[in-house]
C-alpha cells in the first residue's frame, strides 16, 4: 500500500482458491490492485481470510500469463499467435472433421472447479448441445465424485449438510480424512474457537494434522488408522452405536429406511472393534470411546475432506459416515450433520452445473425422459439419454485410438490426475487438445490451441463454495485477453452451427435458474441484495437453506446401505514396502499454477517427503537427502524430512510443484462407483538417491 498509493476503489469478490469461498473487497488505484481486504459481512469468513486469499493474487499479473490465442498444427511445432476468429474457426472445424471421422462421441470437453458457475455452464451445455454428446466431466471427478455418490444415494442430495456458522453448535466434531489448518484455514479457525470453547475433537487420520494437538486445542481421541482402512472405522464406530444400544431410535424411525437390515449387517462380529484392530492400526478401546462419545457427546458433526474421498472406496466411506450420522440423529438441526470440505472454490458449482457424463444441472440423471425434455426445449437441440465419458475412460479411449479431440477447461490434468505416464500418452494420443487456461501448463505442452483465460479478478459471475453458498465474483479489471472465457466457448458452439449467445453474463444465471429446480429462485440480483444465498434457493426457500434435511431428507427417507469394507488391492510388497499417502500444505494450492506464480514460492519452494525417523534410519537417510520415490507405476525424486507425524511404514507428500510430480507415481486404482483415483494409497520405495 505505501510502494502503491492509497486504494481510491474497491470491488467486491470471492476468493479463487479454497471451498471456504471468502470474500474480499479487492481494494485498486487506478486499475492497480493494491490489496484484497476480507469482508467483514461475507457469510463464509464474516472478516476473517487466510494467507492465500490475502496476498497470493500476484499470478493474475504475472509474466507468464498469455493473453492471445495460439494454435499449432502438431505439438513438436512452435506456438503461432492468432486473432480469436481463426483459434475459435480452427478449433471448431477440427472438432467437426474429427467427428466426421471418428464419430459424434469421438469429442468431449472437461470443466474446471476454478472457473465460475457460468462458465462451467456453457461448457457442458457446448458438449450436449453442439458436439450431440454426454462426454463431459468435471475435476471433481478426482476430488469429491464419492461425495456426489454417496450422499445423493443415503441422502438425496450431492451436498454437505450445514452452513459453515452451525459448527458454533457442536459439541464433538469429528474430522475425519482433512486437515483444515492447511486446506481450509478460515473455517478451521470457526472449528478452533469451538474447540477452545470446549467442544471435543475426534481427527481419524493416519498424519498427526496440527488439529491434533496445537495451542489450547487437543483431540480427545486420534484414531491413526492404516492408509485405506477408513470403512473399516466408520463401521466399528457404527458397531458399537448400534451393539451398546446408542441407536436414536426415534430419529430411525421416523425420518430413515432400510435400517433393520443394515443394523443386522453392522453388528456382525467381524465389524467390531476388536475384530478391526488388526487391519487398521486403531486401538479397540480408543476407537469405542471415539464412538460413544459421538453418539452421546451432544450435537455431533463430521466434516471430511480427499482422505475420505481418494480411496478405492471413497464412496463406501461417504455413505459409511452418513449411516452413522442417521443411526445416532445427526441430522437436520444446527451443530451437526456430514460436510465435505471442498478443495477448490467452485467444486460444489462445478458438479452442481451439470459437468458429470450422467448428471444434467442439480443432479438429475441424463436418462430421465422429462428431465431431458425441459433442457431440449430451452436449447432446441435433441440430447442423448446414455451417459458419457468419465475423464479416466476419455485417457483409455484415446490411448484405443476411439477418443481424438479434447477441451479442457482450467485444469492441469498432465500433473494434477494420477498416473502422469497414462494420462501424458492418452493427451499425445488426441488429434486435437484445447486448452483454455492462464499459463502454458504441463497439460498445454500435449495442446494445439491455446485460448488464454482470465483470472478471478477479469470474471463476472457466482462461486458456490462448500457449504453449498452462492457468491458473486464481481470483475475488477477487464478481461486482459479481451473475451470472458464463456463468450469464446459460445463462439466455438456457434462456429459448430449451434447458436448459443448471451449479452450478459446475468443471463447465463437466468438459464441456470430456469433449467434448475435447486437453483430457481437464484439471480445475480438477488445476489447483489442478500450477499449470498445457499442453494436450494426457490420458492420454497426465497432466501437459501442454510441447513439441509430439516423436516425431511431430500430422497424423502434417508436410506441406510450396507458398507462392506473391501480391502483396497495397493498393498505393500517387498519391493514397495512403504505406503504413500498425499495432501497440501497452507500456502500453495493444488497444482501450485496460481501460488507459484506469487511471493508464496519462496516460503515453500517444493515438494518434500515426509518419511518416519524409524523408516528413515534403515536406509541410511538423513534430513534433507534426496531420495528416489518409486512405484510400480513411476519414479521421482525429491528431497526427504523426516517426522514422526506418520505411523512407522507411510510416507507423505504434495503434489504442488511439477518437477516433482508425485502423481508420478500413484496409480490407476478408483473408486468402484466414480472412478475418483485412490490417491491416499500407493505402495512405494524410497532410497537414498546416491544409493540407487
Ligand atoms: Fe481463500 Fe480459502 Fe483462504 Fe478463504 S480460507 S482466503 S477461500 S484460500
Amino acid at each position: 500500500v505505501v510502494e502503491l498509493g492509497m486504494p481510491t476503489r474497491s470491488v467486491l469478490t470471492t476468493c479463487a482458491y479454497c471451498g471456504v469461498g471468502c470474500s474480499f473487497k479487492a481494494e485498486l488505484r487506478g486499475d492497480e490492485l493494491v490489496r484484497m481486504v476480507p469482508h467483514k459481512d461475507g457469510g463464509a469468513n464474516e472478516g476473517h481470510s487466510c494467507v492465500k486469499g490475502r496476498f497470493a493474487f500476484g499470478y493474475a499479473t504475472h509474466p507468464d500469463r498469455v493473453y492471445k490465442p495460439m494454435v499449432r498444427e502438431k505439438i513438436t511445432d512452435e506456438w503461432r499467435e492468432v486473432e480469436w476468429d481463426t483459434a475459435i474457426t480452427y478449433v471448431a472445424e477440427k472438432m467437426r472433421e474429427v467427428q466426421a471421422r471418428h464419430g459424434v462421441g469421438a469429442i468431449g470437453g472437461i470443466t474446471s472447479s476454478r472457473c465460475t458457475n457460468e462458465e462451467v455452464y456453457v461448457v457442458q451445455k457446448m458438449v450436449r448441445a453442439a458436439f450431440g454428446n454426454n462426454n463431459v466431466d468435471t475435476c471433481a471427478r478426482v476430488c469429491h465424485s464419492p461425495t456426489g455418490y454417496g450422499l445423493k444415494q443415503t441422502f438425496g442430495t450431492s451436498a454437505g449438510t450445514q452452513d459453515f456458522r452451525s459448527v458454533a453448535r457442536s459439541d464433538v466434531i469429528v474430522v475425519i480424512g482433512a486437515n483444515p489448518t492447511d486446506g481450509h484455514p478460515v473455517f478451521a479457525s470457526r472449528m478452533k474457537r469451538r474447540l477452545r470453547e470446549g467442544a471435543k475433537l475426534v481427527v481419524i487420520d493416519p498424519r498427526r494434522i496440527d488439529l491434533v494437538r496445537s495451542p489450547h486445542v487437543e483431540a480427545a481421541h486420534h484414531l491413526q488408522l492404516a492408509p485405506g482402512t477408513n470403512v473399516a472405522v466408520v463401521n466399528a464406530m457404527a458397531h458399537v452405536v448400534v451393539t451398546e444400544g446408542l441407536v436414536d431410535q426415534s430419529f430411525v424411525d421416523e425420518r430413515c429406511e432400510d435400517f433393520d437390515g443394515w443394523a443386522e449387517f453392522i453388528a456382525r462380529p467381524e465389524n467390531s472393534p476388536e475384530a478391526v484392530e488388526g487391519i487398521t492400526g486403531v486401538p479397540a478401546a480408543e476407537l469405542r470411546a471415539a464412538a460413544r462419545l459421538y453418539a452421546t457427546g451432544g450435537n455431533a458433526a463430521i466434516y471430511y475432506g480427499l482422505g475420505v474421498t481418494e480411496h478405492s472406496q471413497g464412496s463406501t466411506m461417504v455413505m459409511g459416515m452418513a449411516n452413522l450420522a442417521m443411526a445416532t440423529g445427526n441430522i437436520g438441526r444446527e451443530g451437526v450433520g456430514v460436510n465435505p470440505l471442498r478443495g477448490q472454490n467452485n467444486v460444489q458449482g462445478s458438479c452442481d452445473m451439470g459437468s458429470f457424463p450422467h448428471e444434467l444441472s442439480g443432479y438429475r440423471h441424463v436418462s430421465d425422459d422429462a428431465v431431458r425434455e425441459v433442457f431440449e426445449t430451452l436449447w432446441d437441440r435433441p440430447l442423448m439419454a446414455e451417459p458419457g465419458l468419465r475423464i479416466p475412460n476419455m485417457f483409455d479411449a484415446a490411448i484405443d485410438g476411439t477418443f481424438r479431440a479434447l477441451f479442457v477447461q482450467g485444469e492441469d490434468i498432465a500433473q494434477s490426475d494420477p498416473n502422469t505416464k497414462h494420462v501424458t500418452a492418452a493427451l499425445e494420443a488426441l488429434d486435437l487438445l484445447v486448452v483454455q487456461d492462464l499459463f502454458v501448463n504441463e497439460t498445454a505442452k500435449f495442446a494445439h490451441v491455446f485460448l488464454p483465460g482470465t483470472s478471478f479478478l477479469e470474471k463476472d459471475g457466482t462461486f458456490t463454495n462448500a457449504e453449498r453458498r452462492i457468491n458473486r465474483v464481481r470483475p475488477v479489471m477487464a478481461p486482459k485477453t479481451g473475451k470472458h472465457e464463456w463468450e469464446i466457448v459460445c463462439e466455438i458452439a456457434q462456429a459448430m452451427d449451434y447458436p448459443m449467445s448471451y449479452a450478459r453474463t446475468s443471463e447465463i444465471m437466468d438459464e441456470i435458474a430456469a433449467v434448475t429446480p435447486t437453483f430457481a429462485g437464484v439471480s445475480f440480483e438477488k445476489l447483489d441484495k442478500l450477499g449470498s444465498v445457499q442453494w436450494p434457493c426457490n420458492d420454497k426457500a426465497p432466501e437459501g437453506t442454510p441447513i439441509m434435511h430439516v423436516d425431511g431428507f431430500v430422497r424423502g427417507k434417508g436410506r441406510f446401505v450396507p458398507t462392506t469394507f473391501v480391502p483396497t488391492e495397493e498393498r505393500s510388497t517387498r519391493k514397495f514396502p512403504l505406503i504413500l499417502t498425499t495432501g497440501r500444505i497452507l500456502s500453495q494450492y493444488n497444482v501450485g499454477a496460481q501460488t507459484r506464480r506469487t511471493k508464496n514460492v519462496a516460503w515453500h519452494p517444493e515438494d518434500l517427503l515426509e518419511i518416519h525417523p524409524h523408516d528413515a534410519e534403515v536406509r541410511g537417510i538423513t534430513d534433507g537427502d534426496e531420495v528416489s520415490l518409486a512405484s510400480r507405476v513411476g519414479e521421482t525424486k525429491l528431497r526427504a524430512v523426516l517426522s514422526d507425524r506418520m505411523p512407522v511404514g507411510v510416507v507423505y507428500t504434495t503434489f504442488h510443484h511439477p518437477v516433482t510430480g508425485a502423481n508420478v507415481v500413484t496409480t490407476e486404482n478408483s473408486d468402484w462407483a466414480t472412478n475418483c483415483p485412490e490417491y491416499k494409497v500407493t505402495a512405494v520405495q524410497v532410497a537414498l538417491r546416491t544409493a540407487v
